[in-house]
């Protein structure tokens, strides 16, 4: 089935029931659940673009960025898929397709669009997709740990002793591997649900992300090369 169809009427199963016979459980299958349509009232899935009744665009309704896009809730994704999805929906979307509509259809159209722009955005970003995974298991507040913030803070110092422009690139390049090393531990922990530590692996690139501002400041105040 092509993202088209399996988008625009994601609630056809329940399509011919009347809501009030659709048991509760049956909604919660669903991802977001189930809505009526504005315009004939029908049921229609929070996934759903459009009514499979009337055709009318439904509003936007509140789902998390995976569910939005289609994709199943983890950290390691196909960013190839992602983009696929994207731009499906999006061309789904396209103002063009929507010029004979009422202006409350070119509305909830164009929020669509916004919310499938704010979901990419946010999935593309491994750091976003992973504040975003743990905001959604309820996890708290990724804080850095004592080691790290001892680690950063002493890349900090070398920093500012840095006495050339070439002592500042080696730190950058140190902090460029350990972020990469840092991600890669990211995903080992997401893998194995170790929740909290992925928590203090975010804050970690986080950190790691600040110090490499520094250097690009300290850096700047260096001639280029020397
Ligand atoms: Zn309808």
């Amino acid at each position: 089935m092509d993202l088209g169809t399996r988008y625009l009427y994601d609630a056809q199963d329940v399509g011919g029931l009347s809501s009030a016979m659709i048991d509760r459980e049956k909604g919660a299958a669903i991802e977001g659940g189930l809505h009526s349509c504005w315009m004939c009232r029908r049921a229609v899935s929070a996934r759903a673009l459009f009514c499979h009744g009337c055709g009318s665009v439904q509003p936007v309704r509140d789902l998390d960025h995976f569910a939005r896009l289609g994709l199943e809730r983890r950290f390691d994704i196909d960013l190839a898929q992602l983009n696929r999805q994207y731009v499906g929906f999006r061309r789904l979307l396209a103002p063009e397709r929507f010029a004979t509509r009422g202006a409350r259809e070119k509305n909830h159209a164009k929020a669509h669009g916004d919310a499938f722009s704010a979901a990419y955005e946010a999935l593309k970003d491994p750091i976003r997709r992973a504040r975003h995974l743990l905001a959604l298991e309820g996890s708290g507040e990724p804080v850095l740990s004592e080691r790290d913030a001892d680690e950063i803070g002493g890349w900090r110092a070398e920093l500012e002793l840095a006495g050339e422009g070439t002592d500042i690139d080696r730190i950058a390049n140190r902090v460029t591997q350990e972020r990469e090393v840092t991600l890669h531990r990211l995903a080992g922990v997401f893998r194995q649900g170790e929740l909290d530590r992925a928590a203090d692996e975010v804050a970690r690139v986080e950190a790691l992300d600040w110090l490499m501002d520094q250097a690009r400041d300290r850096r700047a105040s260096f001639p280029a090369g020397g």
